[in-house]
């Protein structure tokens, strides 16, 4: 990026150290004294002083300037915008003051052909990025360009924030990026290595938390890059074993978010953070069952492992699920009213991996009684009176009822699942729903 955060450059100039610094009273002054200070630049970078305002995160200088008129979208020798290097410092009041004051986020440097959508990435500074996110829902870049194309602009070498969020190891922006229309399969032109996709180069920097996200967010692993490798052959190649386990074609498929279903891209934000909880879960199992089976399994972020229903098994008079008799009901269909848990109604909506390049996937139905779902919502949690005293130890809830008599085929089958929570941990663990709601029983 040519250069590292702040602006790389010593200032003997009294004004750029005043701005530095932040000494709001001595630059306002030198400014009334002579209003032409503000034309100044530094003699290597040529940076303004809102670059350098911007660069070290001194808002009130910044805002200053800004009321002044001053160009929010001067250049300097590399015809970075003040945007782009309060992006790449992680300036974020600067950022937003910036594009408040109408900062275009569609600027290209020189050095990379890189925008501020970029920068963000790179640096990994995921708050800047959401806030340009935002900003491009509703700047004229939105009507001129199209907010999912500006999401997936290229650099020089032909780079998508997306890819370098996964080259840089950044996972967080690698989510908000899948989050928001960013392309999972999308194959650089450049970039230093040939064609690859986000998952060959998160595969390449050995990052699990972003190989986590992509595979979530249905990347492939079964595609090649330019030069013909699968991201497992890249994973071994620089020695990232514990990726390589997970980009393992053989190995258990990631449950993938099911973007595809209206009920789900319209789900409130309580139900949306219940299946995204479950889909981790899930997910995290399984890696665990994979990265166990790897001789010297690294000390691994999975170390955050979240007990499964340690919240849920608290309260022991909360009604359980019935399709898996572990987890306690916080999902209700609509319009019919029935109850799930969330790891249940996540692999109920949940597609096997060939299913996913179908753009018009059949919505599943209610286990309970094949109705149609429009809606997912929270439930309301029911308590009963006459808790069964096998639900209140987590270890002889294991042990399932297994009379359950109603409910359709679909029902019983999606209930010999068993744990829907845990199906990574089979060691063949193939997990398969089908789109209506039939279980796959094959795995
Ligand atoms: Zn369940
Ligand atoms: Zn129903």
């Amino acid at each position: 990026m040519g250069q590292g955060p702040s602006c790389g450059e010593r200032f003997e100039n009294g004004l750029f150290r005043a701005v530095q610094n932040g000494d709001l009273e001595l630059v306002d002054a030198m400014v009334r004294t002579d209003p032409t200070v503000l034309e100044q630049t530094t003699p290597r970078m040529k940076m303004s002083a809102l670059h350098i305002a911007a660069a070290y995160g001194q808002i009130e200088i910044l805002s200053m300037l800004l009321e002044r008129c001053v160009n929010p979208d001067v250049l300097n020798c590399n015809k970075q915008t003040p945007l782009m290097l309060a992006t790449m410092n992680g300036k974020i009041s600067c950022v937003q003051r910036l594009i408040e004051a109408g900062a275009n986020i569609l600027m290209f440097d020189s050095l990379n052909r890189r925008t501020c959508l970029h920068y963000a990435a790179y640096y990994g500074h995921s708050d800047c990025l959401e806030a340009i996110i935002s900003a491009a829902h509703s700047d004229p870049v939105a009507a001129t360009w199209g907010f999912l194309r500006y999401v997936n602009i290229r650099d020089g070498g032909g780079a998508t924030p997306l890819h370098i969020a996964a080259r840089r190891r950044q996972p967080r922006c690698a989510q908000i990026l899948l989050a928001n229309g960013a392309l999972v399969c999308a194959l650089t032109c450049g970039y230093g290595y040939p064609g690859s996709s986000p998952l060959h180069l998160a595969a390449r920097s050995g990052s699990l938390e972003c190989v986590r996200e992509l595979l979530a967010g249905g990347a492939e692993r079964l595609q090649v890059d330019a030069a013909g490798r699968i991201p497992y052959t890249v994973a071994m190649k620089r020695k990232n074993r514990a990726c390589a386990a997970l980009l393992n074609p053989s190995a258990a498929e990631p449950l993938v978010w099911p973007s595809k279903l209206k009920f789900i891209n319209e789900l409130n934000q309580e139900a949306k953070a219940l299946l995204e909880r479950a889909l981790v879960e899930a997910n995290m199992e399984r890696e665990k069952a994979i990265l166990q089976q790897i001789s010297c399994s690294p000390p691994s972020p999975l170390q955050s492992d979240v007990e499964l229903d340690d919240a849920e098994s608290e309260g022991c008079n909360v009604e359980l699920c019935c399709i898996c008799f572990e987890h306690v009901c916080t999902l209700e269909v609509h319009p019919c009213g029935h109850q799930m848990c969330a790891p249940c109604t996540l692999a109920l909506c949940c597609y096997k991996k060939p299913n996913i390049s179908s753009n018009s996937p059949t919505a599943p139905l209610c286990p309970f009684c094949r109705g149609s779902i429009t809606q997912l919502l929270v439930a309301k949690i029911k308590v009963t009176d006459n808790a069964e005293s096998e639900i209140s130890s987590s270890k002889q809830r294991r042990s399932r009822k297994s009379n359950f008599s109603e409910g359709s085929s679909s029902f019983k089958s999606l209930s010999a699942l068993g744990s829907l929570g845990k199906i990574g941990a089979q060691s063949t663990g193939r997990f398969s729903v089908e789109c209506d709601g039939e279980v796959d029983k094959s795995f």
